[in-house]
């Protein structure tokens, strides 16, 4: 099995597509439970109301337990509501509850409104014993305060995108909101990560969409798509990733090889960083 040494700091990464269904949530959890199998100490946020990466993790968020929701209206420290998964005690979450769901309109009067995630979760790094090497925040499908609050605390962008049709419709607004960002709230945020998913190699569609997102962004896409697989839908419903799942099924095998392959290009950027 492939262990990665991690080092360096935590890098903080958005998974968002304002788009629904492209699969952010399934990429988010199965990343981070991939990430967890090779050695590393993973923390995901669930920041869509839907709690559905909560579920996936398999971590209780029903309304009486105390949540991202908490953190960001009430400033709850980020420690209090963190939640190992059954999964990995290196995997954790800090859950989503349906209260999440008001946060959008209830953020609009509070004070730093955009830095209210940054804020948490700088102070719970910065009181942990153990360093995180990744933390990975699911959006919901929308560009609101709760995607700004993500884009905000974090260095990368991860954006999944579905080899259909539409694609690359709505990604120039996405990333449009990123340069907004960029220069009015986070500097340090850059688009990193392209991943393509729910890929079927037997229609030219997905092949020609997928060549179209490699000419645009070459740097950015992974080399590794992920196959439409029955496993990865199936997984949730058992409150598990498909990785604890059907640790052999081609999704599964897919994802940990996106996941090394994060990995290995963080360290990669790293070192050309240092050479500048
Ligand atoms: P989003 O978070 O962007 O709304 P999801 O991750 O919830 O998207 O995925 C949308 C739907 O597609 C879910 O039902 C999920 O199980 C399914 N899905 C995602 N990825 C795959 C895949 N690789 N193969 C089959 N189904 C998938
Ligand atoms: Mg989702």
């Amino acid at each position: 099995a492939v262990e990665i040494e991690f080092s360096g700091s935590t890098r903080v990464v958005t998974v968002s597509n304002q788009k629904g269904g492209v699969g952010k949530t399934t990429t988010t959890v199965n990343l981070a439970s991939a990430l967890a199998s090779v050695g590393a100490r993973v923390l995901v946020i669930d920041l869509d109301p839907q709690g559905n990466a909560s579920t996936a993790l398999g971590v209780p968020h029903t309304a009486d337990i105390p949540s991202i929701y908490d953190v960001l209206i009430d400033e709850f420290p980020l420690a209090d509501i963190v939640q190992v998964s059954p999964e990995s005690p290196r995997l954790l979450c800090a859950p989503s509850t349906i209260h999440l769901a008001g946060a959008e309109i209830e953020l609009v009067s509070q004070v730093a409104r955009e830095h209210r995630l940054r804020t948490a979760l700088d102070d719970y790094i910065g009181g942990l014993e153990e360093r995180l090497d990744f933390v990975l925040i699911d959006c919901p499908p929308s560009l609101g305060l709760l995607t700004i609050n993500a884009f905000t605390a974090a260095q990368e962008l991860l954006i999944p995108i579905q080899c259909e049709y539409y694609a690359l419709e709505g990604l120039s607004q996405l990333l449009g909101s990123v340069r907004m960002i960029q220069k009015h709230l986070n500097p340090n945020l850059h688009l990193s990560t392209i991943l393509l998913t729910m890929y079927d190699g037997r229609t030219r569609l997905a092949q020609q969409v997928a060549d179209e997102v490699r000419t645009h962004f070459p740097q950015e896409v992974l080399s590794t798509v992920i196959p439409r697989s029955v496993r990865v839908s199936e997984a949730p419903s058992f409150g598990q990733t498909v990785i604890a799942y059907d640790g052999q099924s081609a999704g599964a095998v897919a994802y940990r090889e996106a996941a090394v392959e994060i990995a290995r290009r963080g360290l990669k950027n790293t070192d050309n960083e240092g050479a500048h």
